[in-house]
């Protein structure tokens, strides 16, 4: 297979008509005669930038001319070296293995000091040896680094795929080419390119080996990765972090088991109490007023309140064993809330068989030092004696892997390790039995990636992005002054003026007032700088609305206009995240998008003006200004004090009637009916009740609504009979056309 990665040569001389510089490009010549593809650049031009050629080269060769050293001073040399060092320094900050050559004149290799020479694969002399005899050696070399580069899978994958063997297996497309025999095939076959299609097998292809039983290049990748991540096993899953929860739940939770989870975990989680039959008792979480989840306080995790929460629940105080089997947290927030993983260990001590931290946003946090004891795993990190803690991460969310990559990791304990025959079994029962070999090799590149120095950089690189995008919005604030709006970044008042700062800036500490979390522990969490919750005019941090506010689902409806797509939309926040391919010129065009929003709501621009698409499908708005908009729906949310409600019902205290398995069987059984939404109170739902924002769970099968519950979703009714477009989307009822009126039912337990 070709791939392209250039000789890059860096030459003042490249394109002179001197001695030099011609002794230079017969070098690139001869290269080129080789069939390899050279580069020249006469400077470095910014020394940043130009290291990042290093992820497209083969090798470099730097010159190291006569001139240079002028008459051979001191000074001369050292500035001549300066810059060679600088750039050696800044490829090796990412990459050790990339050949680096010096190219100059005989005499001048022994000014070159050890440091330097270290860091190189050769110092070519010039005119001694012939151009061809040095090509030659430095493609070997580069060709050497190129074959390294590649982890097990990848590699086998791609070899498989440039075969060309006939396959009998499945995919019946075979190899793509059933595409070819219809015109909408051919487009899809020129879309997606040959080898995605070539590369796309099933596991009858021996040489790969088998995802699902970790044998062959896979395994080998799977304990490459498991080897950067610093835990004692990895699997590789094609199906998501909702699967991987879905495993690592069943292979240890049984029917009637106690749980012990946090209240806003993932639906995947909720989905396994459901599919095990387990007894859930509930981690209450903080919230702010802008809506933004907290961190569990540490108390909720002490023994004697947990011991205490099994008591007070119905189902889970008459259960045969008390001993929880597993809790779930999830570590990192939406909005980027950590927790201090080594003192959720130091106290629970061995009341709790497993630890399971869903880490689906965290996977990058192993390879920074900002992260320490912020994450479950990685290399050095102390073993409990008796309690095997799990980690889920989506690869596809944070790193570089494609959708539905995720993986398991797992440190043992000091006494119990994880038997992998037996956990291969509940992986067994939540795998498709052909697993997309895309994926699979993306999981790999994706933890390859992620091989010190390189991983730590990419990661350094987005926490500097983030803050530098926190330091713009900033200096937009001050710009505007105090008299004029601004859109806020949530996140500690503190803020290092460059570079990183201190770690210690970013945890959250008792009574902060920007976080809004109140009392809680200092120190026991910190916020991930790399999510950035955007926080938009009309409601402060305890709650109270301002007269004037822009609801962030305008803000994020006005950015998608222009090309800008967000995560997540909550009322009067919206977040973005600095993932490790975030690019400068992405959240530049944040800041610059929100200040066209600031200029169209100031002069309360019409829709159609400025929104012509949303406008044309919701014509309603279309000659309405913006900043008038804004103001009818924030006095809409004001009157229903939309905040408090949505706090008051997310802590609100909520009564399971039955455990979810058993409210799951009455749908299955059909022993359900549809009742309006008016009707609720009291009633046990059969469904997930899910808002969009904030995408959490509300109720869970089994529980029963309450008042508040009933008037936040006779909220959400008349809302979205006022503002269509702006619908909040709840997932769980069911809005069905009465009278030509819009009702809204839930599935409940019939009576
Ligand atoms: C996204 C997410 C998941 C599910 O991950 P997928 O890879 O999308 O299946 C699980 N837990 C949390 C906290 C998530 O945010």
């Amino acid at each position: 297979m070709k791939f392209r990665f250039p000789v890059v040569i860096i030459d003042e001389d490249f394109r002179s008509e001197n001695i030099s510089g011609s002794g230079i490009r017969d070098l690139a010549e001869a290269i080129g005669q080789e069939g390899v593809e050279v580069i020249g650049f006469t400077s470095y031009g910014d020394l940043t930038a130009f290291a990042q050629q290093a992820s497209r080269a083969s090798s470099f060769i730097v010159s190291i001319d006569d001139e240079e050293f002028g008459d051979g001073s001191d000074g001369d040399v050292e500035k001549a070296l300066a810059g060679i060092r600088g750039f050696i320094r800044e490829v090796r900050k990412r990459n050790t293995d990339i050949p680096i050559f010096l190219y100059g004149e005989t005499r001048t290799s022994r000014h070159i000091p050890n440091e330097i020479l270290r860091e190189l694969h050769g110092f070519i002399h010039m005119f001694e040896d012939t151009p061809e005899f040095v090509a030659r050696h430095i493609i070997r070399e580069a060709r050497k680094y190129l074959d390294s580069l590649a982890p097990p899978f990848f590699d086998a994958l791609m070899d498989y795929a440039s075969d060309s063997s006939y396959s009998w297996h499945c995919p019946g497309h075979s190899g793509g080419v059933a595409f070819l025999k219809s015109p909408v095939g051919q487009m899809f076959h020129q879309f997606f390119g040959e080898n995605l299609l070539r590369a796309d097998v099933c596991n009858a292809v021996d040489e790969l080996g088998q995802l699902l039983d970790h044998t062959g290049p896979v395994a080998a990748s799977e304990r490459n990765a498991a080897r950067i991540f610093g835990c004692d096993h990895l699997f590789f899953v094609t199906n998501g972090t909702s699967t991987s929860n879905k495993v690592v739940w069943h292979s240890t939770v049984a029917p009637g088991d106690i749980v012990v989870v946090d209240r806003n975990c993932h639906k995947s989680i909720l989905h396994s109490i459901i599919m095990t039959g387990a007894i859930p008792v509930f981690l209450m979480p903080t919230r702010n007023h802008y809506g933004i989840i907290g961190p569990i306080p540490k108390s909720e995790f002490d023994p004697e309140t947990i011991r205490q929460k099994i008591a007070d629940n119905p189902f889970a105080r008459n259960a045969v064993n008390k001993k929880p089997r597993i809790l779930t947290i999830t570590q990192s927030t939406y909005d980027g809330v950590l927790y201090n993983v080594e003192t959720i260990k130091d106290i629970l001590g061995s009341t709790i068989d497993t630890l399971h931290f869903d880490e689906a946003w965290l996977p990058h946090a192993a390879f920074h030092s900002f992260y320490r004891d912020m994450h479950a795993i990685g290399s050095g990190r102390p073993r409990s004696d008796d309690t095997l803690v799990f980690a889920t991460q989506s690869t596809h969310k944070l790193l570089a892997g494609l959708s539905q990559a995720s993986q398991i990791l797992v440190q043992d304990s000091k006494n119990r390790k994880l038997d992998t025959h037996r956990f291969n079994e509940s992986y067994l029962m939540h795998s498709s039995t052909s697993p997309q070999y895309a994926i699979i090799a993306s999981c790999d590149v994706a933890a390859a990636m992620m091989e010190a120095p390189g991983g730590t950089a990419l990661v350094e690189e987005s926490i500097l992005e983030a803050l530098d995008f926190r330091r713009a919005m900033r200096k937009v604030d001050d710009e505007f002054g105090a008299d004029d709006w601004w859109f806020r970044v949530w996140g500690p008042d503190r803020l290092a003026e460059e570079g990183m700062g201190d770690r210690d800036d970013w945890v959250i500490h008792s009574g902060d007032r920007w976080h809004g979390f109140g009392e809680i522990e200092s120190g026991f969490n910190m916020l991930d700088p790399i999510k950035a919750t955007i926080i938009t005019p009309g409601l402060d941090v305890d709650g109270s609305f301002d007269d004037v506010g822009i609801p962030a689902a305008i803000v994020s409806k006005y950015l998608a206009e222009h090309g800008i797509i967000i995560e997540k939309t909550g009322l009067y926040s919206f977040f973005i995240m600095f993932t490790i391919g975030i690019t400068k010129g992405r959240w530049n065009s944040m800041v610059t998008e929100l200040q066209q929003f600031k200029d169209d709501f100031d002069n309360n621009e019409p829709l159609w003006r400025i929104m012509p698409e949303f406008a044309k499908r919701f014509p309603k708005y279309e000659r309405v200004g913006l900043r008038d908009l804004c103001s009818e729906i924030h006095e809409v949310y004001r009157q229903y004090d939309v905040a408090r409600i949505t706090t008051d019902m997310y802590l609100s205290k909520i009564q399971p009637a039955m455990t979810p398995a058993d409210a799951w069987a009455k749908m299955a059984h059909r022993q359900v009916e549809r009742v309006a939404i008016d009707d609720l109170e009291g009633r046990i739902t059969a469904m997930l009740v899910t808002p969009y924002p904030p995408g959490i769970p509300l109720l869970i099968p089994g529980e029963c609504y309450n008042k508040i519950i009933v008037s936040y979703l006779q909220f959400v009714r008349d809302f979205n009979g006022r503002f269509p477009g702006f619908e909040t989307d709840v997932h769980g009822l069911v809005r069905e056309k009465v009278n030509g009126e819009d009702h809204y039912f839930v599935d409940v337990v019939k009576n």
